[in-house]
């Protein structure tokens, strides 16, 4: 799949979008060997599509703030009354957005700014590695890295240590030890496979997985953790939710976090998945300047909800590096989860979650869910909240 991984190569209006701090900053990781950002040409035009939109009601603000103040120099002139009491600007929609869709792949300088518990393995999948691409984390499910490359990748990403390896999909040989665990562990019953992501694969790959995988334990649930119907629909072939549906029960599990994600292409793709009879769940995580409003969530959730897809998880944001300007401060999340219980129904809302930093596991987030506080020397506050094995955990108070 062909991405897009320089500037020159954005569409125009994006492109010109770039500021020189931007600019400054992709140097820097290009000079260390880093990957700056790649996007497929499919999102990357939705966010210039976008942002030519906010371009434009920018300028639309600006028209009627300049007509609104030199309405209101004539009113004195002429000693009458102002027409009504509007706000500045009150008449045009918001213009404060930021581009939602770009912030979520163009790299920001804010990611220079690692906090000392940030960590390479934000969820501890390490500790439960039993194969090099096979985590055991909970009792009844695996996790199968099938894949190391995305189709773009996410800036606020905490598998990046993984997808940085760029490896590819698994082989016939890397298959082996998965397959023996599988079958000497009878009380595994779903595996989630994911990466990377692992429609980076082709068919044939996919359905050479899912044989091995069957093969090992008849009738297991494979759970397809991707995002490639938002970065790429068109790889959501006829054929691709055929071969889903051949190798039932089988689940998408779709990474989504904003409605303007949902673009018709996107809906197209995620139909076709539903009308084959593939289950679709989501899973969304909370970002600041992206999706950090009950109402900007509950739309989502319901266009997901019109689709026949089931909005899943909702994640409070992991301790990547470098990611703290993507993270809610947990009790802001408890907030804003608590007036997306009043704005939508219980069909539509996902389980508001966290999976705690260093292998602690995904606990449930609710108004009561902090145990307590405490400060470390250095003077950093942290929330205790208790893992499902009663073992309290820290997460950090952040600003
Ligand atoms: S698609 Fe998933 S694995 Fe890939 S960069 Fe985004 S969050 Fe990370």
């Amino acid at each position: 799949m062909k991405l897009i991984t320089r500037i020159q190569d954005l569409p125009p209006e994006l492109a010109a979008s770039v500021s020189p701090e931007e600019s400054a900053f992709i140097e820097t990781l290009t000079a260390k060997g880093i990957l700056p950002f790649a996007v497929t040409p499919f999102y990357a035009q939705r966010a210039a599509e976008l942002n030519a939109e906010l371009m434009t009601n920018l300028q639309a603000k600006r028209d009627a703030e300049r007509d609104t103040k030199r309405d209101a120099k004539r009113d004195a002139e002429l000693g009458v009354e102002p027409a009504a009491n509007l706000p500045v600007g009150s008449a045009q929609p918001n213009q404060d957005r930021v581009n939602v869709i770009r912030r979520q792949f163009f790299p920001s300088p804010e990611e220079a700014h690692i906090l000392p518990y940030e960590l390479e393995d934000p969820l501890g999948e390490a500790r439960y590695r039993v194969a090099p691409r096979l985590v055991h984390q909970y009792r009844d499910r695996v996790l199968l890295l099938a894949n190391g490359t995305c189709a773009g990748y996410c800036r606020h990403c905490f598998r990046r240590s993984w997808t940085s390896t760029l490896q590819g999909f698994i082989t016939e040989a890397e298959l082996v030890p998965v397959k023996s665990y599988l079958a000497a562990h009878p009380e595994v019953r779903e595996v989630l496979v994911s990466g990377g992501d692992p429609l980076m694969g082709t068919d044939e790959r996919l359905a050479l997985l899912f044989k091995s995988l069957r093969e090992a334990r008849p009738g297991i649930l494979l759970r397809i953790g991707s995002r490639m119907p938002v970065m790429a629909p068109e790889r959501i072939t006829p054929d691709l939710a055929a071969l889903f549906r051949e190798w039932r029960p089988l689940r998408l599990i779709l990474h989504i976090n904003h409605g303007l994600e949902l673009a018709p292409e996107v809906r197209a793709a995620i139909l076709r998945l539903i009308d084959a009879g593939v289950p679709v769940h989501t899973q969304t995580v909370l970002l600041r300047g992206v999706n950090d409003r009950a109402d900007t969530l509950a739309e989502l959730f319901r266009e997901l909800l019109d689709l026949g897809a089931t909005p899943y998880y909702l994640f409070q944001g992991d301790l990547a590096p470098g990611t703290s300007h993507f993270r809610v401060p947990l009790e802001q999340s408890l907030e804003i989860y608590q007036e997306l219980t009043q704005l939508i129904s219980g069909l539509g809302l996902p389980a508001f979650a966290v999976d705690l930093p260093g292998g602690g596991g995904k606990v449930h987030l609710h108004p009561r869910c902090i145990e307590g506080e405490e400060t470390d020397a250095s003077g950093q506050v942290w929330y205790l909240l208790r893992s499902r094995d009663n073992i309290l955990w820290r997460y950090p108070k952040e600003a």
